[in-house]
């Protein structure tokens, strides 16, 4: 099996299986919280497989599996510290902003940090200068991943009418341009997160880029 990502618009469920290697998998059911009760350990396998297939998955895909790690629930939020410095400490991956982990970049959060960091304590003779470049430079790229997180968590999880609306206008847009969403999966805090890309996400692109060009 290769990784499947589905997702279901009429309850906001949604979930992965990541193929890990010599016939093992992760699998991912993410509900809206309170929805339901959490799930955790051999008790809540059933409860488990039926969550994937309300998602939009299917229980058949887990016929004949056996459970080798934890089952456990875990809340989604992000959770972040502006300014990630503050006399002579720097707070660096989660333990600075830990991103929601059903959109998967918290790893690569923390990989940019320490790189962002080990190259500015390179360039810099004075650490201090070097320490708060990097609280400064975590705050715009965070705020950008974040930003981008919210679209995507208001269009797919919020609920009720508005967000009903909301969907009926952008999700057949996506669905037939599925570049409109912005590629952050790929791209992380990289991806293009300006007002015209969030109205593209949002299907309201109703005016274009204008594009002038001097002539002689
Ligand atoms: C359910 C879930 C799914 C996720 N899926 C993804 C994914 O698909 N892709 C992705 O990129 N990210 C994912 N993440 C996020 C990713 O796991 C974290 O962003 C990443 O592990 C953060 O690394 P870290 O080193 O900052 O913190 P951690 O990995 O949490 O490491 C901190 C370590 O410090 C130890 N520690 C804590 N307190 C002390 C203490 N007082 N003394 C000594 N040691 C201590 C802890 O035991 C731990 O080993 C997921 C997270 C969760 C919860």
């Amino acid at each position: 099996m290769v990784q499947r990502t589905y997702r279901n618009p009429s309850n906001q469920q949604h979930g992965v299986i990541i193929p890990i290697g010599q016939g093992r998998f992760r699998a991912y059911f993410i509900f809206h919280h309170g929805s339901q009760d959490s799930l955790s350990g051999s008790k809540d396998e059933v409860a488990f497989v039926a969550g994937c297939a309300t998602a939009g998955g299917c229980a058949e895909w887990f016929e004949g599996a056996e459970r080798i790690g934890p089952l456990a629930t875990f809340n989604a939020a992000d959770r972040w510290v502006a300014d990630p410095y503050r006399e002579g400490v720097v707070l660096i991956g989660d333990a600075a902003a830990s991103s929601d982990p059903s959109f998967g970049a918290g790893l690569s959060l923390s990989f940019r940090d320490v790189r962002v960091l080990r190259d500015l304590l390179i360039a810099n003779e004075d650490w201090l200068t070097a320490a708060q470049s990097y609280a400064r430079e975590h705050d715009r790229y965070y705020g950008s991943l974040h930003q981008q997180h919210d679209w995507a968590r208001e269009l797919f999880f919020q609920r009720g009418p508005e967000a009903e609306a909301k969907r009926a206008i952008a999700l057949p847009k996506l669905a037939d341009d599925p570049s409109r969403r912005p590629d952050v999966l790929a791209l992380g805090p990289d991806a293009p997160s300006d007002e015209f890309v969030r109205r593209r996400f949002f299907g309201l692109d109703y005016y274009k880029r204008i594009i002038v060009a001097a002539i002689r």
